[in-house]
């Protein structure tokens, strides 16, 4: 195990074993590589470590046989759910908000459980290797102030927003009445002091919940901001059949649950629809033609017992889909585990379904977590993959932590061969994943705490 100690801030230049999606198609893997990034924290060369400069290569940290990949990009998570991870299972969705859900939420009307919290949950993505989250927060501004001066301090490329709901809402203190103008305005607040700043590590999402706790009014009115501001608009939809039933009662107008949102203006390459999962073919075509983006929660799908996405059917229809953990609708906020989860759903689904569809490769796996979810931000000229010119958003993974034998008190026990087959080994990371393997995380070549 390489005992170096990792560069904090740019310029630096790791020599390792690197893997990335490209993206013109195919992987990239070298096995005795070098990344450079250069002080303004882009990428300045990656490839094979013969072909690099020589100073380079002499002022490089080897970390080998450590792997250096580009960081995870959790396209849906819920800031404030974090510390219910792992509770809950199969409570239906209606319910779980109630039970679990809205009571988290409440604590963070104030403030200060915020700022207290915040901060560990930042470190508990980089700690997994999320570089890039777009999460949820809560419906409080100040907490939501204090998320986002979390994320400025911890370095992570964060694009957050405040929940809006003015149908059900777990706030007591609003009137009712008042809810829509206040939620816009304070939303705006934090889009004026928070959208792009960082120099543009950090965004904002405009984030009415769902169309069970949004008015029609709410919902256009969000749309219209995040149009007029440039910012994201985010939201889940078809998730549960509960819930698609409870859209369909309180939306009688609409031809469907993805309806609700077109009419609301909200479909658009902006925006991200979280889970997706029964959507009729009507739906799949108009999110398609609108180029509106997916996040792919399977791990929650399965916790919750939502059900299965048609993950394969939906690529071929031509949606930008990403991954997300949607802690704490899922359990755990590592996206290796969201990939593990989705990839046994998907041959749960073809055992039992008739589709022929071959299953998606490991591979296919970590693009969708990397240079797919920087496609569902619209940042894939700058994150998402190694590649010269693009910002050091990366990670470093620790390949001995999956062997079998690891923590069985042998050495690891990677075969050599094993690691030359770029396919067998993605496959280790995602199906022997280890909490802990995940030794440094890099945001624009800054070091974030959290990942050891
Ligand atoms: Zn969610």
């Amino acid at each position: 195990m390489p005992t170096v100690a990792l560069p904090d801030r740019p310029p630096f230049a790791i020599r390792a074993r690197l893997l990335s999606p490209l993206a013109s198609g195919g992987t990239l893997h070298e096995a005795d590589g070098l990344v450079a990034v250069d002080g303004d924290g882009s990428l300045s060369f990656v490839g094979a470590a013969g072909a690099a400069p020589p100073d380079l290569v002499a002022g490089a940290v080897d970390v080998r046989p450590w792997i250096v990949m580009p960081g995870l990009i959790d396209t849906h998570a819920h800031l404030p759910q974090l510390p219910n991870a792992g509770l809950g299972f199969a409570l239906d969705l209606l319910t779980w908000l109630d039970r679990l859900t809205f009571p988290t939420e409440r604590s963070w009307a104030d403030p200060a459980v915020a700022t207290r919290l915040a901060p560990a949950i930042f470190r508990a993505f980089a700690a997994v290797g999320t570089t890039t989250v777009l999460a949820y927060g809560v419906v409080y501004e100040a907490a939501m102030e204090a998320a986002f001066l979390a994320a400025e301090a911890h370095g992570i490329r964060a694009i957050l927003g405040k929940v809006m709901m003015d149908r059900v809402t777990y706030d007591p203190t609003i009137e009712p009445g008042t809810i829509l103008n206040r939620s816009l305005r304070e939303a705006a607040d934090l889009i004026g002091r928070w959208h792009g700043a960082a120099d543009g590590r950090l965004g904002y999402a405009v984030t009415p919940r769902f169309a069970v706790s949004c008015t029609a009014e709410m919902l256009r009115e969000s749309a219209s901001l995040a149009r007029s501001t440039g910012s994201w608009w985010q939201t889940h939809v078809s998730e549960d059949p509960g819930e698609i039933a409870e859209v369909a009662r309180l939306f009688p107008g609409a031809r469907d649950y993805v309806d609700v949102y077109d009419r609301a203006g909200g479909l658009g390459e902006r925006s991200v629809l979280a889970h997706a999962i029964h959507l009729s073919d009507r739906e799949l075509a108009r999110l398609v033609e609108t180029r509106t983006r997916v996040s792919h929660c399977p791990a929650s799908n399965l916790f919750i017992g939502a059900g299965v996405m048609p993950l394969a059917r939906w690529l071929e229809a031509g949606v930008v889909v990403g991954l997300g953990s949607d802690v704490s609708g899922g359990p755990d906020p590592s996206l290796f585990s969201v990939m593990r989860a989705g990839a046994y759903a998907q041959m749960a689904r073809r055992a039992l379904t008739d589709e022929d569809r071959p299953p998606l490769e490991p591979h296919a796996w970590l693009r969708l977590g990397t240079l797919d979810g920087a496609r569902v931000l619209g940042l894939e000229d700058r994150i998402g993959s190694l590649e010269v010119g693009k910002e050091a958003d990366v990670i470093v993974v620790d390949p001995g932590m999956t062997a079998p034998l690891s923590g069985a008190g042998a050495a690891p026990d990677l075969d050599p061969g094993l690691l030359d087959d770029p396919g067998a080994l993605v496959s280790r990371l995602i199906f022997r994943a280890h909490p802990d393997m995940v030794r440094g995380a890099w945001v624009r070549g800054e070091k974030l705490e959290g990942a050891s």
